[in-house]
């Protein structure tokens, strides 16, 4: 059975469906995008990746094509018909198409395409080995925050990851890790302590992390929102990363470097299971 996507408004096999090659998200990455996880079918954390969205297009002034019961009601269609038990659901929103100027003129017709992926991300082999992570300098541009389609650098940084034999890259600013390539980073003290990059321009605000803390909160783990450097990871007891696509994922490795006893951490591990137990219990 061929995929079923989401194109502007119709729901067509993915070898039918069309884009102009005008559009401004494949001709200037003129576009925002969320991805967002399927557990037995339904969606986890929708409501925090649609309000980021929002914030997305708000800051790029782009109009929503389509509005929040619409968004809600496309994805389970298309989670629906491709018969999606677990896996992510990609949304993307360009600003439209218009013969290629850096302006572009007021109006235009904003796109929305929408696919699913299958992938196990609970029973993941990969959550059961942990992560080994190289760092890398971070040279994106400044606004990580808007969640946009330019991810060239960090898909040469992953690539640069594999190449090194490694699963992923840290990016370093100013000799703090800013996040992983499509993950936030995060690191546990010697005394317990989660500590991850507090929020601003440098990272994008994961929908993850947002529920992750909520929950470390909740179990009375201490949290210091600060940025860390690569010695302090290397030397903290603990470190993982949070992404829709993967939940609570243990690094057990960074330059060469074994966290802890170099493998998957008691507080990651607990994590990743109240996540998945919560998302599973609040999805929609
Ligand atoms: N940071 C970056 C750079 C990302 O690309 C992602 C996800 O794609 C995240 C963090 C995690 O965000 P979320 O938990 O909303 O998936």
């Amino acid at each position: 059975m061929s995929r079923i996507v989401f194109v502007n408004g119709a729901f067509v096999p993915e070898d039918e469906a069309k884009i102009s090659i005008f559009d401004r998200g494949f001709l200037m990455a003129d576009a925002v995008y969320e991805v967002t996880s399927v557990l037995d079918g339904k969606l986890c954390d929708f409501a925090g990746h649609v309000a980021r969205l929002h914030r997305s297009l708000g800051e790029l002034g782009m109009p929503s094509p389509v509005n929040d019961d619409e968004l809600l009601a496309i994805h389970r269609e298309l989670v629906a018909r491709n018969g999606i038990e677990e896996g992510v659901v990609y949304l993307q929103v360009t600003r439209g198409a218009h013969d290629r100027d850096f302006a572009w003129p007021e109006g235009l017709k904003p796109s929305l395409v929408l696919f699913t992926q299958a992938r196990q991300i609970v029973t993941s082999p990969t959550a059961a080995k942990g992560l080994r992570v190289i760092s890398i300098d971070d040279l994106r541009w400044g606004r990580r925050d808007i969640k946009t389609v330019q991810l060239l650098y960090p898909s040469l940084a992953k690539m640069e990851a594999k190449r090194r034999g490694a699963d992923d890259a840290w990016m370093v600013m100013d000799g703090k890790v800013t996040e992983g390539t499509s993950n936030n980073a995060y690191i546990v003290t010697r005394d317990g302590t989660i500590v991850t990059r507090n929020l601003s321009n440098d990272i994008l605000h994961g929908i993850t992390r947002a529920s992750v803390l909520r929950l470390a909160s909740d179990a009375q783990m201490k949290i210091e929102e600060r940025p860390f450097s690569i010695a302090e990871a290397q030397a903290a007891t603990e470190a993982f990363s949070t992404a829709a696509s993967s939940f609570v994922m243990p690094v057990v490795e960074i330059d060469g470097v074994a966290i802890g006893d170099g493998s998957p951490g008691p507080v990651a591990r607990r994590l990743r299971e109240i996540y998945i137990e919560t998302a599973r219990a609040q999805a929609v």
